[in-house]
């Protein structure tokens, strides 16, 4: 008997009808001999229809009741999940990350799961119940409910299955698996059979939604056995997993983000501890810095330039300017026009000529590049926000990643 966990996305629940046909799903699973967990979403636009809500009330909600509200979306789904496996004669039960177990740190909206109790949901499985557990949320050590950060359900997903020991953790979504690049945007982007764990995460945290990017940290470091497949079909899917087939492709796929901001502080003195300083603030606030750029000094001055999340831009452009005296700056700069495209593969490494590759398919494309950053398999450029999907098209044009 084989221990299945999987995970339905918000798409896949969205409505009674595609509740009742991931319960047929399920079931199936269940009468082929398997114990099965399975994490829910919250259905459709549950999650952002409830922070409009919020923002009906509020302009600045604490964390804390945000994530009591937003943790409602999940429970739902999981409470008509039950009824309907149970409508279709099968016994389920539907559980909270509370009552599951999930312990997470103290970080609200943010935060990061430090431990799961499994016990309830074996206890469960030993009765002979099929167990659906809510997604993307958690409890720190106050017995208050935690969330786990937008697309966090996939997380849910990789730690439950982990600390099973289960034999596969799938993740159900509305494509058939990761593709070279988004497939709503570039029309032959082709599915991967397989991709490796590093490069999923760099895929991941640069922007390609598909996986929650903490889910394959995780999946890494406990070795799950992780697919990406379609609710909607059942077509094969994409195996993340530690290494891919000998016969590498240099590029494995073209990300994009639009939740960046750009932010300049200008005119710096050109002297030693600026840059630390401007940083330790940023730090000390919690804030995420991304792409970092130092102009050549002019004079005995210079600018520093650095990216963050665009949710965090008021923060810190509140912080620089409350700070300007002490970090011995002019101005500070902003912009919230801009994204981030990125090409991803663990080929690259070993190749010359990538990174020209992709500036000549963006020069060819007439687009400005704002800032570079490289890593061994990751190469990122910020370009203005309206260029993003002619960019995506480009780049994945000129290494030929798509389907003829
Ligand atoms: P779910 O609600 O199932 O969690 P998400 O919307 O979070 O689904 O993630 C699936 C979406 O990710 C797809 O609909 C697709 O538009 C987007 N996506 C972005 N990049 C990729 C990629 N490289 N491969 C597949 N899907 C991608
Ligand atoms: N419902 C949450 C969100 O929309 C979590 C998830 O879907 O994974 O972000
Ligand atoms: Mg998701």
């Amino acid at each position: 008997m084989a221990l299945i966990v999987q995970k339905y996305g918000g798409s896949s629940v969205a409505n009674a009808q595609r509740v009742a046909n991931v319960a047929k799903r399920i079931i199936e699973t269940y009468q082929q001999g398997n114990q099965v967990v399975v994490i829910l979403s919250a259905q459709g636009d549950t999650t952002d229809d409830l922070i409009e809500k919020a923002g009906e009330i509020s302009k600045n909600p604490s964390k804390r009741e945000m994530d009591m509200l937003l943790s409602s979306g999940e429970q739902i789904s999981v409470a008509l999940m039950a009824m309907a496996i149970a409508e279709q004669g099968f016994q389920a039960i539907s559980l909270t990350g509370q009552q599951v177990g999930i312990h997470t740190d103290n970080v609200h909206s943010h935060a990061r799961i430090e431990e799961v109790a499994a016990d309830r949901v074996r206890k469960e499985l030993d009765f002979g119940k099929i167990v659906i557990v809510a997604g993307f949320q958690g409890m720190n050590d106050n017995g208050d409910i935690t969330t786990l950060g937008r697309g966090g359900s996939d997380t849910t997903a990789v730690a439950l299955a982990a600390a099973l020991e289960a034999d596969l953790c799938e993740i159900y979504t509305d494509v058939d698996g990761v593709y070279t690049a988004d497939p709503r945007i570039v029309a032959n982007a082709r599915k991967l059979k397989d991709v490796s764990f590093d490069e999923m995460l760099e895929l991941a945290s640069l922007g390609a939604r598909v996986l929650h990017n903490r889910s394959v940290e995780l999946a890494k470091k406990y070795n799950v056995n992780l697919v990406v497949r379609s609710s909607l079909n059942q077509n094969e899917g994409t195996l993340v997993k530690e290494v891919t087939d000998l016969e590498k492709m240099m590029i494995k796929g073209v990300a994009y983000d639009k939740d960046i901001a750009r932010i300049s502080v200008m005119a710096v003195r050109d002297i030693p501890g600026v840059a630390h300083k401007i940083f330790s603030l940023l730090a000390d606030a919690d804030i995420n810095v991304d792409i970092i750029l130092q102009s050549i000094g002019r004079g005995d001055t210079k600018d520093i330039s650095f990216t963050i999340s665009r949710s965090q831009l008021t923060d810190t452009v509140d912080l620089i300017n409350r700070n300007l005296e002490y970090i011995g700056a002019k101005e500070v700069s902003f912009t919230h026009d801009v994204a981030k495209i990125s090409i991803v593969g663990a080929g690259m490494a070993n190749h010359p000529g990538v990174a020209a590759t992709m500036f000549k398919a963006l020069a060819e494309a007439d687009i400005n590049i704002h800032m570079i950053s490289t890593s061994e398999i990751k190469i990122s450029c910020l370009v203005h926000s309206d260029e993003v999907e002619k960019a995506v098209e480009a780049i994945h044009e000129s290494f030929e990643l798509g389907t003829k």
